[in-house]
């Protein structure tokens, strides 16, 4: 069994649901599969777009599962889950709304053509990095640097906790 941490996205334009709501759910979907246990979530945080300002916030979280899966068996079925909530948006909207992603696997490195893990946004995106820390306060940076110079690097990166 591994510990895994998955990072949840969601567009806020775009849905008829509420955002916060489509977290929700997708955090059910994931805890329903029965090889994933123990998911513990971060708080929701409503966070500003990276790159153009010209895009609506988004909410996002973290979530920490324990799973007999692979990593490539996981990114399956969080692929599947974010098909169902595009196919529900794509109807009324066009628009995929809801991101998922491998954070960390247990120790492991992956470097494939479907899988990055670590995920390489972990460092740079302060909606991953601060919900990411509340579940697990002793991550430590890749290239050594402190929690402390991670965050002072994106405190320019909107984020707002619910
Ligand atoms: P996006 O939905 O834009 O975040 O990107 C999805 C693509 O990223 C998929 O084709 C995945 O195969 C790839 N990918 C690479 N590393 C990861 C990861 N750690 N978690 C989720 N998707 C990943």
């Amino acid at each position: 069994m591994e510990t895994v941490y998955i990072g949840l996205g969601s567009n806020l334009s775009g849905s008829m649901d509420d955002p916060q709501q489509q977290l929700q759910n997708a955090l059910a979907e994931i805890s329903d599969h029965p090889k994933i246990h123990q998911l513990n979530s971060s708080c929701f945080y409503r966070t500003s777009p990276v790159g153009p300002q010209n895009q609506p916030e988004f909410i996002n979280a973290v979530a920490q599962v324990k799973t007999s899966l692979t990593p490539l068996a996981l990114l399956d079925y969080l692929q599947q889950i974010e098909n169902e909530h595009g196919r529900e948006r794509k109807e009324h909207w066009g628009a995929r709304t809801l991101d998922l992603d491998i954070l960390i696997f247990g120790q492991q490195s992956i470097h494939n053509t479907r899988l990055i893990i670590p995920h390489p946004r972990i460092e740079e995106r302060a909606f991953v990095l601060v919900p990411l820390l509340e579940l697990k306060p002793n991550f430590s940076s890749a290239n050594g640097k402190s929690t402390a110079d991670l965050l002072a690097k994106c405190s320019d990166q909107g984020i707002v906790k619910l």
